[in-house]
């Protein structure tokens, strides 16, 4: 490929909300075959919202809402935002707060130890007790196995496609937050227009399999690979290209940095974080999914040119 060509192609990038790290980049997106779609914040809005808390016998929903509102509080991850947000709301509000709205913020507890665990949760001291809000499992791993109770709710929040928070506080389960956001307007369009380009699309996330079964079968997506830690997701980028794929990534989150440098053309949406956009080769300004179908045209048909 001549240089002249793919600096037109990036200029014309530029114009569709495409940001590329260099000319080259182009090249590899001529031979993608396959593209994987993170769940939460690329394929859906990211923004969610806190639908229900419900507590195990005997526990407070005010102090389960308040001591995980603290904690999270200090997370930059949409979930741990929903539930900083859902503390200004009244209890007998339905816990709905619609997306991009700002209830006030009451003034929360302090938090002390603060500690992320990254596609897990977050952990941290709150008021003298040390508190863990995340993954189920990540409580059950610090032996909190939730009561029945909660776990039916977790059950039930999942089976809706929804993604159930577990809160525990000094070694016991004391309730779940159950979240959950929205298909992002475009992305079922994107996903067929992906797939008349010829590309395989696979969604990936360390959310639960129903959540994720439940957005792909929106935007028409076959293959779900679910309930992933951070560091697998690169792990089954390397997987898809032992098998000979050529593979596309297209993210957002902190968690998604590594798979986006792995992948043979990341693409970081342009609304996420810095260490993704960084670790991309391409930003989709918007955070648009139908701009990364436009990118991989744009890719096509500037090296279709220069033939
Ligand atoms: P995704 O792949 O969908 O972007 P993540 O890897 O960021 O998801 O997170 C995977 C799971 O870990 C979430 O579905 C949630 O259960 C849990 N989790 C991650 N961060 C937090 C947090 N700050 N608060 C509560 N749970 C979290
Ligand atoms: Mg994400």
């Amino acid at each position: 490929a001549t240089p002249t060509a793919l600096m037109v192609g990036t200029g014309r990038g530029a114009q569709l909300g495409i940001l590329i790290k260099g000319p080259e980049v182009l090249e590899s997106t001529r031979r993608v075959d396959t593209i994987v779609l993170d769940k939460t914040g690329t394929v859906t809005t990211g923004e969610m919202t806190v639908h229900d808390v419900v507590v195990a016998e005997g526990e407070s929903v005010d102090d389960v809402r308040r001591l995980a509102a603290a904690l999270e509080s200090a997370s930059e991850h949409p979930i741990g935002r929903a539930i900083a947000a859902a503390a200004g709301v009244p209890e007998d509000a339905a816990y709905v707060i619609e997306p991009g709205s700002r209830p006030p913020r009451p003034q929360l507890p302090v938090v002390e130890d603060f500690a992320n665990r990254e596609g897990l949760g977050v952990q941290g001291v709150v008021e003298g007790h040390a508190v863990v809000v995340g993954r189920p499992s990540l409580l059950a791993d610090w032996a909190q196995h939730l009561p029945p109770s909660l776990d039916a709710a977790v059950q039930r929040a999942q089976g809706e496609g929804r993604t159930a928070v577990a809160v525990g506080w000094d070694g016991r389960a004391r309730g779940v937050i159950v979240v959950g956001d929205t298909v992002k307007p475009t992305s079922a369009q994107a996903v067929a227009e992906l797939r008349d380009l010829g590309l395989t699309p696979i969604l990936l996330t360390g959310d639960n399999e129903a959540a994720a079964r439940h957005v792909a079968d929106q935007v028409g997506i076959e293959t779900v690979v679910a309930d992933v830690l951070p560091a697998d997701k690169v792990a089954e980028v390397q997987r898809l290209q032992a098998a000979g794929k050529v593979v596309a990534m297209v993210g957002d989150g902190v968690n998604d940095a590594a798979a986006l440098a792995q992948a043979d053309l990341g693409l970081s949406m342009g609304t996420g974080t810095d260490v993704a956009i960084e670790a991309g080769d391409l930003t989709l300004v918007r955070g648009d999914l139908l701009v990364a179908v436009d990118a991989i045209r744009l890719s096509r048909r500037t090296l279709g040119t220069i033939k």
